[in-house]
C-alpha cells in the first residue's frame, strides 16, 4: 500500500500594517481549534507562534525500529533530562548551573529522548522559580499536541457540577448538555476511538473502530464488570476509521505513538497542525508567524479593549506590533496566565483581566504515581502475539465518590494501563540470571504482564498560584512565573487509595501483585495543567464568562485549559477542544454583530 503524504499548505505574507478580525496566540491544542472555528466563519485570523515550524515527520521518525538508531533513540551527547529526584531534591529553576549543554523535563528521558530535543523547550533558555513543579513545554507550531498521549475523555456534570454533588469549590458556568454538541462536533471532525459504555461520569464519544482489548486486559475487564467498575480500550483522539482530510491518515495500528512520548508521522492520532491549522489556511482565512512570542495585550486607552499584541521575533529579538479587533489567548494554561499578568497598564495595572486578583490562582490539575504491576500466570509460556500494535491499552474509569463517599477524600481518579506483549521486554530488567536461560525466562513472561496508574483530582485551591518573578527572565528578556502551588492532604489520601485499590482488584481478578508503587510523581508531571483564568459567573471570583471572554474585556478571550473551574480526573484536550469550539462559534456571532 502507498500512503501518500500531503504537503503543508503556502503560507500566506503576513501583513503587520493591516489590522486582523482576530489574533490567535498559540497553535497547540486550544490555538488550532479556535482558528478552525474563526476562519470556517469568514473571519481574517492571524495566528502568531512563538516557536518555530519543524518537519515533524522527519523528527518523530514513527517508523524508526530502535537498533536503526545509533544510540537506540537516546538523547546525543551533552543533552540531559530532568530525572525525578531532581524535580524533588533541587528548586527551581532547575537547568540553572547546569553542565549540560541542554537541558529536557522529564519527556526527554522517556523512550527515546532523540526524538523530542527539537520539540521539548530548553530549560536553559526557558527557566521558571518558586516550589516544586515538572513542567513540561513544547514550542513548536501545534505545540504539546505533537507528542501528546492520546487519551481523549470527556468529562460530565459530575465534574462541571462537582460543588452540588460535594460542596467543595465552584461549580463551572455549564453544564454538560451545554458542551455535548461541542464534543460531538470535535469527535466528528477529529476522530476518535473507543468502545460504548452507558457510563454517566464518563459520557461516551462518537467513536470509531476501537482498539482490542489483550487477553490480560480482557480478564481484568471481565474481573472489574462483576464489582461494577469498567475496563474500557484506550479512548484514544486516534482516526481509526478516517475523516476528511487530507492531511491525516487513518491508524494503521503500528503503536509507535505508544513507543515514545506520543507522535504519529502519519497523523492519524490528531495533532492541531494536520488536523486544525492546515485545513484552516485552506480557507485562505488564516495567517501564521511562527518564531513570535506574545509578550503583551495591547490596549487602547481610549476605550479599554484590546488592539492586539506585541511579540518578539525569536530569531532576530526585534519586537512588533500584530494588530486585530479581537484577541484570543491559547498559548495554554500556564503562558496565558503569564501573557495576561504581564500586560500591565494604567488600566489594568494589576494584568488585564484581572480585576478579580484571580489570574494565576485556582491551579490545578492531576496527581500521579500509585499504580500496580501484576503477573498473569495463565499467561505465561503464551506465543507472542502484536499487543502494542494500537494507539493505547486500556482505562478505568473513576468509580470513587459517584453514589458513595469515600472517608479522606473527595472527588475521584482513573488509571491508564496497558498488559501483553510489548515491542521491549520490560521484564527483562527484573528478571535474574544470564545466557540462554535468562533469554527463555524473558520471552515466556513477556507478554504476561499488566500494569495501571492513577491520574487523581487535584483540588483546585485559590492559594495554589503562580505569579512573576520579580528578578528572572527567559532568554527573550520576559519576566517567568513563579509557582506557589503544593499537593494537598486530599491528594495525598486519594493517592494511597489508588495503590490500594489497585491491589485490591488486581488480587480480585487472580493477578499475582509484582510491584504496587506508592510514590507520588512531582507536581506538574501529569501535564494537564488547568485553572488560572477560571470560568464562573461572578466577575468578583472569576476571570472569564462562560464564553471564555474576559469579565473586563470584551474584546479578549482566553480559549485553553486556564478557563477550567476543577480538574476532574478526566485528561483535559477534547474539553478544551470542545470548549474553545463553543466559544468561538459564539465569539464569531458577537463579532458579526458588531458587539465585540
Ligand atoms: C507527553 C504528553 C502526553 C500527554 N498526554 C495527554 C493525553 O493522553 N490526554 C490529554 O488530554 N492530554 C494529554 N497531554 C496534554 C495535552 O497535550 C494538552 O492538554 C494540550 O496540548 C493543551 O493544548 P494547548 O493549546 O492549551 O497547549 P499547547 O499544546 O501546549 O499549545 C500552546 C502553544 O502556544 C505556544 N505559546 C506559548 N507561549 C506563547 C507565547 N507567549 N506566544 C506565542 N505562542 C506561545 C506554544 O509554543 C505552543 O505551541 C499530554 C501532553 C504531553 C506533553
Ligand atoms: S498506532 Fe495509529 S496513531 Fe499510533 S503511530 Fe501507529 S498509526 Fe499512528
Amino acid at each position: 500500500m502507498t500512503l501518500v503524504k500531503i504537503p503543508p499548505p503556502r503560507e500566506q505574507d503576513v501583513d503587520l500594517s493591516r489590522t486582523y478580525d482576530a489574533v490567535v496566540v498559540g497553535s497547540g491544542a486550544a490555538g488550532g481549534m479556535a482558528a478552525h472555528v474563526l476562519t470556517s466563519q469568514g473571519m481574517q485570523v492571524l495566528m502568531l507562534e512563538a516557536g518555530k515550524k519543524i518537519d515533524i515527520n522527519q523528527e518523530l521518525r514513527s517508523m524508526e525500529w530502535p537498533y536503526d538508531h545509533p544510540r537506540r533513540g537516546e538523547f546525543p551527547p551533552g543533552n540531559h533530562a530532568i530525572r525525578f529526584n531532581e524535580y524533588t531534591v533541587r528548586q527551581p529553576p532547575y537547568a540553572k548551573g547546569s553542565a549540560f549543554k541542554h537541558v529536557f523535563s522529564y519527556v526527554g528521558g522517556w523512550g527515546g529522548s532523540d526524538y523530542v530535543k527539537n520539540i521539548l523547550v530548553d530549560e536553559k533558555d526557558h527557566p521558571y522559580t518558586g516550589t516544586h513543579y515538572a513542567w513540561v513545554r513544547a514550542r513548536l507550531l501545534g505545540g504539546k499536541t505533537n507528542i501528546w498521549g492520546r487519551l481523549a475523555l470527556r468529562l460530565s456534570d459530575y465534574d462541571f457540577k462537582g460543588k452540588s454533588h460535594d460542596g467543595y469549590g465552584e461549580d463551572w458556568p455549564i453544564s454538560y448538555s451545554d458542551i455535548e454538541p461541542y464534543y460531538d462536533k470535535v469527535d466528528l471532525y477529529l476522530g476518535i476511538s473507543g468502545h460504548k459504555e452507558n457510563l454517566r461520569h464518563l459520557p461516551d464519544s462518537l467513536f470509531q473502530r476501537p482498539n482490542k482489548l489483550t487477553a490480560a486486559e480482557v480478564m481484568l475487564r471481565k474481573s472489574f464488570a462483576q464489582m461494577g467498575r469498567v475496563v474500557t480500550p484506550y479512548r484514544a483522539g486516534v482516526t481509526t476509521d478516517g475523516v476528511k482530510n487530507k492531511y491525516r491518515s487513518k491508524c494503521f495500528g503500528r503503536g509507535a505513538c505508544g513507543r515514545r512520548p506520543g507522535g504519529c508521522d502519519i497523523h492519524a492520532a490528531f495533532d492541531s497542525p494536520t488536523g486544525l491549522i492546515y485545513p484552516a489556511m485552506d480557507t485562505g482565512n488564516l495567517t501564521l508567524r511562527t518564531n513570535s512570542i506574545a509578550h503583551e495585550v495591547l490596549v487602547d486607552p481610549n476605550t479599554g479593549k484590546a488592539r492586539g499584541v506585541s511579540f518578539v521575533d525569536s530569531q532576530n529579538r526585534r519586537t512588533y506590533e500584530a494588530k486585530a479587533k479581537v484577541v484570543i489567548l491559547a498559548a495554554s494554561t500556564l503562558e496565558s496566565a503569564r501573557l495576561l499578568l504581564l500586560s500591565k497598564s494604567r488600566q489594568y495595572p494589576n494584568g488585564i483581566g484581572n480585576s478579580s486578583g484571580h489570574v494565576g490562582h485556582n491551579f490545578c490539575e492531576h496527581v500521579m504515581g500509585p499504580g500496580v504491576t501484576g503477573l498473569v500466570k495463565e499467561l505465561v509460556g503464551k506465543p507472542a502475539t502484536l499487543d502494542d500494535g494500537k494507539p493505547g491499552g486500556f482505562y478505568v474509569p473513576r468509580f470513587r465518590n459517584l453514589q458513595d463517599r469515600q472517608s479522606g477524600f473527595i472527588r475521584g481518579y482513573g488509571f491508564e494501563g496497558g498488559g501483553g506483549f510489548s515491542i521491549f521486554p520490560g521484564n527483562a530488567w527484573d528478571t535474574p540470571g544470564f545466557g540462554g536461560q535468562f533469554k527463555k525466562s524473558v520471552r515466556e513472561h513477556a507478554g504476561a504482564f499488566i500494569g495501571m496508574g492513577g491520574f487523581g483530582e487535584v483540588l483546585a485551591r485559590y492559594e495554589n498560584y503562580m505569579d512573576l518573578d520579580p528578578e528572572v527572565k527567559d532568554s527573550w528578556g520576559i519576566p517567568v512565573l513563579r509557582f506557589h502551588y503544593q499537593f494537598s492532604d486530599n491528594e495525598k489520601k486519594m493517592c494511597e487509595d489508588m495503590a490500594t485499590a489497585g491491589r485490591e482488584m488486581f488480587e480480585a481478578a487472580g493477578i499475582e501483585v509484582v510491584g504496587v508503587d506508592k510514590n507520588i510523581l512531582t507536581e506538574g508531571w501529569s501535564i494537564h495543567e488547568l485553572g488560572t483564568a477560571r470560568m464562573g459567573r461572578d466577575p468578583k471570583t472569576s476571570v472569564l464568562n462562560q464564553f471564555q471572554q474576559s469579565h473586563d474585556v470584551k474584546n479578549l478571550f482566553v480559549v485553553d485549559g486556564s478557563s477550567h473551574v476543577s480538574a476532574s480526573c478526566q485528561n483535559p484536550t477534547w474539553t478544551i477542544m470542545a470548549l474553545a469550539w463553543r466559544s468561538c462559534e459564539h465569539l464569531a456571532d458577537e463579532f458579526k454583530r458588531g458587539n465585540l
